[in-house]
């Protein structure tokens, strides 16, 4: 156990109190970064708040992002500017209130053409200049030397000069736990593994609640709500059709994928972004923990699932546009992690065409029972997201008027100082805490793998301050290192069983079959099998 003071956030208090006390001013079905942004919106106005999410959160789309906090420079391209001035805006908010795990990011486009330099440098320029008072370091053209000096490993052969911007970079399923946390030191109840499997309605048809059922005891729930919210991205028709089988469809899924290299592919600290595709995608390749994030695509879908497998082709065409610009080539054997991700782009019925140019802004919908449902969107706007959805509750279930209040709310963790803890300083606040428990449980400050130097203490800290409850979501959303290196996750995942189950009272059936789901799924993130049919269906590791 933690014998420290600090609140715990913890899944067996929360659910007990949500059990004597089932009624709510708000409801929020989906614990990604919508549904969490919503959650946080809504505590922090002093309503009586409850989340409930069927996996871990962050289990869905909101761990496979490209993991930019930005306006989006494509969607200036195409004239969407106020996404772009809504993005930069809440990109300043985000550096200010989670300095612990929202960085400032050098990019540099690469120009092979003497119109690209003037292009890209005159769009980024204005990029810049929406960004108001909020603004990153300076857009600036840059020689050809330069350029080589910045990305060592770019390929010189007809390289003219480029472009270096700033953007945002973040850890999405580590902002999405603090999320969590910051949600429940304002009040809010957050039970995850929790599915809503049916909505309530009182006699005038309107929705006051929701059925449940707690996937790790198999027992069924019922609490109520004034206002009841669908954040469940790619998943929200599941939910509008518990609300009434004639919904139309909101939601089309796109598949992004991204792979993850050796940092050596790059080198240094600077990303490089590739504006236009041969099929006129943006491609970026970013450092991130110490490894190379690539990525990503855009393949339409036409079903969702928690745990989407890349195609061959996805990765290969990746693969393909990174060798045009870098000297040292990737080949998949390369490959140390390949994950995929869904867009919950809003449609709006319109499920022709390609889906980049379907908007990638948010969409609130209230149904006549008065569900509300948020979609789209980015994570870099969830804030703004969640306070039209929470604005719209207060008008829709009559709650009180009180003003938004997370535009200066800091994110749990949140300390200017990131240079003292190694690793650890993505903890922000909490990285101390996590260095204590080494030093109170000395067998504890032994790292798990040889090609990480994370420790055994953040496995017990995950279970006991970070609600997780399976080996996959230590390693998957807690550590990262399944999106890393899979191989090397798939060796942690006996000793993180077992540190897993000693701390919360499990025996060693309960060990065995966490390691048999945690590989399971691993699987899908080693490329060579990436499109097995087989394990398809396995698509979270339950408690
Ligand atoms: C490839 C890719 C790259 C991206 N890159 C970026 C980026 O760099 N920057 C950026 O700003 N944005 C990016 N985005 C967009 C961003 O990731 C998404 O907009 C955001 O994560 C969506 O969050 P969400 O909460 O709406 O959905 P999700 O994260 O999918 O959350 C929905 C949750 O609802 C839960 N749920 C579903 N049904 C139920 C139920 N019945 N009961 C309880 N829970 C339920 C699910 O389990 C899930 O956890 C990217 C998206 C993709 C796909």
């Amino acid at each position: 156990m933690i014998h420290n003071t600090r609140v715990a956030f913890d899944r067996d208090h929360y659910l007990q109190k949500a059990e004597k006390d089932p009624a709510f001013d708000v409801i929020i079905i989906g614990g990604g970064a919508t549904g969490l942004g919503a959650a946080l919106d809504a505590a922090s106005r002093g309503f009586k708040t409850l989340l409930l999410e069927q996996a871990d959160f962050a289990k869905g789309t909101s761990s496979r992002s490209t993991k930019l906090i930005h306006g989006g420079v494509r969607y200036l391209a195409q004239g969407d500017i106020k996404l772009v001035y809504e993005a930069l805006f809440e990109r300043g908010l985000l550096l200010k209130n989670a300095p612990h795990l929202v960085s400032m990011q050098p990019f540099v486009i690469p120009n092979y053409t003497w119109w690209g330099e003037f292009l890209y440098g005159i769009g980024l320029k204005i990029y810049d200049w929406m960004a108001w008072r909020y603004r990153f370091p300076k857009t600036s053209l840059l020689q050809r030397k330069t350029v080589s000096d910045l990305l060592p490993n770019l390929e010189r052969q007809g390289l003219k000069g480029g472009v270096l911007y700033y953007d945002g970079q973040f850890d999405d399923a580590r902002l999405a736990i603090n999320i969590a946390q910051t949600c429940a030191s304002q009040g809010g109840l957050l039970i995850n593994y929790m599915k809503v499997v049916g909505l309530i309605k009182d006699d005038r048809g309107k929705v006051c609640g929701v059925n449940a059922r707690d996937l790790e005891k198999k027992k069924d729930y019922t609490f109520y709500a004034n206002g009841v919210v669908n954040a469940t991205g790619v998943f929200v028709d599941e939910v509008l059709q518990m609300n009434s089988p004639s919904e139309k469809a909101l939601v089309r899924p796109s598949q992004g994928v991204h792979i993850v290299l050796d940092n050596s592919f790059l080198e240094g600290d600077n990303a490089l972004m590739i504006p236009s595709t041969e099929d006129g995608r943006v491609l970026f390749a970013v450092p991130w923990h110490h490894h190379l994030l690539v990525g990503t695509t855009d393949t339409p879908l036409d079903h969702q699932s928690l745990e989407p497998v890349a195609l061959k082709e996805e990765v290969a065409f990746i693969l393909k546009t990174l060798r045009q610009y870098l000297v040292k080539k990737p080949e998949e054997k390369d490959v140390l992690s390949v994950f995929a991700g869904l867009r919950p782009l809003a449609a709006q019925g319109n499920k022709a065409g390609k889906t980049k140019e379907i908007s990638r802004s948010h969409k609130l919908l209230t149904s006549e029972s008065g569900l509300i449902t948020i979609t789209g969107g980015k994570w870099t706007t969830y804030r703004k997201m969640a306070e039209d959805t929470i604005d719209e509750v207060i008008k829709v279930a009559g709650l009180k008027q009180v003003p938004c209040a997370t535009a200066s709310l800091k994110i749990h963790g949140y300390s200017e100082n990131r240079t003292h803890y190694g690793h650890l300083e993505i903890y922000g606040s909490d990285a101390s805490g996590v260095r204590a428990l080494a030093g109170e449980r000395p067998e504890l400050n032994q790292i798990l793998h040889p090609a990480f130097p994370h420790i055994k203490a953040e496995v017990v800290w995950a279970v006991h301050r970070e609600m997780a409850r399976t080996v996959e979501d230590v390693l998957a959303r807690r550590l990262r290192i399944l999106f890393l290196n899979a191989r090397a996750a798939m060796d942690m995942a006996p000793e993180v069983a077992r540190l897993m189950a000693s701390e919360l009272g499990f025996d060693h059936h309960w060990q065995q079959r966490q390691v048999k789901n945690f590989l399971l799924i691993a699987e899908r993130y080693l490329l060579q099998v990436s499109n097995k049919p087989a394990i398809a269906e396995v698509t979270q590791s339950l408690p």
